[in-house]
């Protein structure tokens, strides 16, 4: 989101005559763009700001910008302790960064505007991109859900939609400037309603468009994956074969305590479902250990789920206490050397299941887009299969955006090692 959100500020500058520096020392002005998911995030963000600070030191006038989340979460910080920081934008504000670098040439207080907007969607804006394989395209703002650990909505504020055509005209852009690949964002991608155009419809229509290759979309919450959407998957080939089903925990009762609305036994059927109607489908999920009040039992619960379903693969996080939210406010904080323990069994746990998933493909011929060189060796590529699976081959006379045909040979580690079978479909 925030990839795709730097690429939209920077659009809106170029419009304005601004270009890309080549290096931070050599810029007029330096932005960060934040994110205040968990603490780590926002800790990389203090340690990036010292080192602007750095910069400015040698050259006073240049401009230093806090954009995003964090803008939203620690403004007063921000304004109290690090008075070099010049202008303090939310998520919603972005439209104001022309007007207010203009002002800040006359008045150098910060400039701050974190206002929250019940509309803002940048219908018009095209984000400025980088070549490369995939284009994010934003289709929706927000958060309404409010999780009791997490701070989205307070940050990014109420759940709004962008049009049809507005997305639609995006996503062909995207193809006519070849990009290969397309991935569908938002807050709860899947609560897409744009006046009663409900995701799967939507997903359905960009499916259509000419010349696009692979749609992928994150994030989606379980309780917004419908029937319809699971059907809309398996009908079109360049849909990929892959969901993100977040868990966060096993337990009924850390469940609720969340406010996640669904229950374990929802959520297993759910994954089981999605297996049935997309066979080989991939499945990751995010899980949060150290939830207050989750005891052993109940962490055991989250590694049972886990067994029985068997994810392709897992983000994994220490519950972290969040400004503003309703778990903070839980008086039975979990230890962090308990958290610290239970992460490193829901690693080990992952590994294992990553593997034996990965095992299921040796022998098979999967469809692999050439993404990039392998770290390895200059002779393999680095390219994945459409349920999201990495796949390192012998690069032969395969192009970067090739989607060609390779067997698998072997399972090592979290990636899979395989043969080109022929070249088939150049980008
Ligand atoms: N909307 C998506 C998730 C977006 S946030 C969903 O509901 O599934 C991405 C992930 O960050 C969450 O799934 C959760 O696992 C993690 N996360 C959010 N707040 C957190 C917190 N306070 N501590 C630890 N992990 C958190
Ligand atoms: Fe956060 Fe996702 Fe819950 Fe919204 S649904 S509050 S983004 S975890």
């Amino acid at each position: 989101m925030n990839a795709a959100d730097s690429e939209l500020v920077e659009g809106l500058l170029e419009r304005e005559g601004y270009k890309r520096a080549a290096s931070p020392d050599s810029a007029d002005a330096l932005f960060v763009n934040t994110c205040a998911i968990r603490e780590h995030a926002e800790e990389k963000v203090h340690s990036r700001l010292g080192n602007f600070q750095k910069f400015k030191q040698e050259r006073p006038d240049m401009v230093i910008g806090v954009l995003g989340c964090m803008a939203q979460s620690l403004k007063h910080d921000l304004l109290d302790n690090k008075p070099y920081v010049d202008v303090i934008l939310g998520p919603d504000s972005y439209r104001r960064l022309p007007g207010l670098l203009k002002r800040h040439k006359e008045d150098k207080t910060s400039q701050v505007d974190t206002t929250l907007s019940r509309f803002e969607v940048y219908d018009d804006l095209f984000p400025s991109r980088q070549e490369g394989i995939n284009a994010w395209v934003s289709i929706m703002r927000g958060c309404d859900k409010f999780c009791t650990f997490c701070i989205v909505p307070f940050t990014r504020g109420r759940e709004r939609s962008r049009s049809v055509e507005s997305i639609l005209a995006e996503v062909e852009q995207a193809v006519t400037d070849g990009f290969v690949e397309i991935t569908l964002l938002g807050q709860n991608v899947n609560s897409y309603n744009y006046e009663g155009k409900r995701f799967h419809q939507l997903l359905e229509t960009v499916a259509k468009i000419p010349g696009l290759k692979r749609i992928r979309y994150t994030s989606p919450h379980p309780q917004d994956i419908t029937e319809d959407l699971l059907v809309t998957m398996a009908s079109h080939a360049n849909i990929c074969n892959y969901v993100h089903l977040p868990l966060q925990a096993g337990s009924d009762r850390i469940l609720k305590r969340m406010n996640r609305t669904y229950s374990r036994d929802h959520f297993t059927n759910l994954a089981g479902r999605v297996r049935e109607v997309l066979p080989n489908c991939g499945i990751s999920t995010d899980i949060i250990v150290g939830f207050p009040g989750e005891t052993d039992a109940e962490f055991k619960e989250t590694l049972d789920v886990m067994e029985e379903i068997k994810f392709d693969s897992a983000f994994t996080f220490k519950y972290s206490k969040r400004r503003g939210t309703k778990a903070t406010e839980y008086e039975d904080q979990i230890l962090e050397e308990v958290k610290q323990t239970r992460l490193e069994k829901v690693i080990v746990a992952q590994k294992s299941h990553t593997l034996e998933r990965n095992q299921h493909y040796v022998g098979r011929v999967e469809s692999v887009l050439a993404e990039k060189k392998s770290k390895r060796s200059i002779h393999q590529l680095a390219g994945r299969t459409d349920s999201n699976k990495w796949v390192i081959f012998d690069k032969e006379d395969v192009q970067i955006k090739d989607i060609v045909p390779v067997h698998i040979l072997e399972a090592r580690g979290i990636s899979l090692h395989g043969q080109l079978l022929k070249k088939a479909e150049a980008a």
